[in-house]
């Protein structure tokens, strides 16, 4: 028994629950081939302040099918990942 429980803390603990991933998903589909590309936005370290008051972050998001180039604006309230607005270039807006 007290083997067992060892075995499983070396195995098992290593996922964290979903709750303490702070990162931000955010999925575009390519206007050019359809695919869904995903991507994840670090707040703590990728969101920049801008100049109107609140946060935005940019990226530029490629899939693996036709390699062209999306571009992601987000802007954020706050930290907390209240987003008021989301432009995207190529793409459109999943979720
Ligand atoms: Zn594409």
């Amino acid at each position: 028994m007290g083997r067992l429980g060892f075995l499983s803390r070396l195995f098992g603990g290593g996922s964290r629950p979903g709750g303490s991933d702070n990162g931000i998903y955010i999925r575009v589909k390519c206007d050019a081939c359809g695919e869904i590309v995903q991507a994840r936005v670090n707040p703590t370290s990728e969101l920049s302040q801008a100049d109107e008051g609140g946060y935005y972050v940019r990226k530029v998001l490629v899939g693996r099918q036709c390699f062209r180039p999306i571009e992601v604006q987000l802007r954020y309230s706050d930290l907390g990942r209240t987003e008021i607005g989301r432009e995207v270039k190529g793409g459109t807006s999943v979720e």
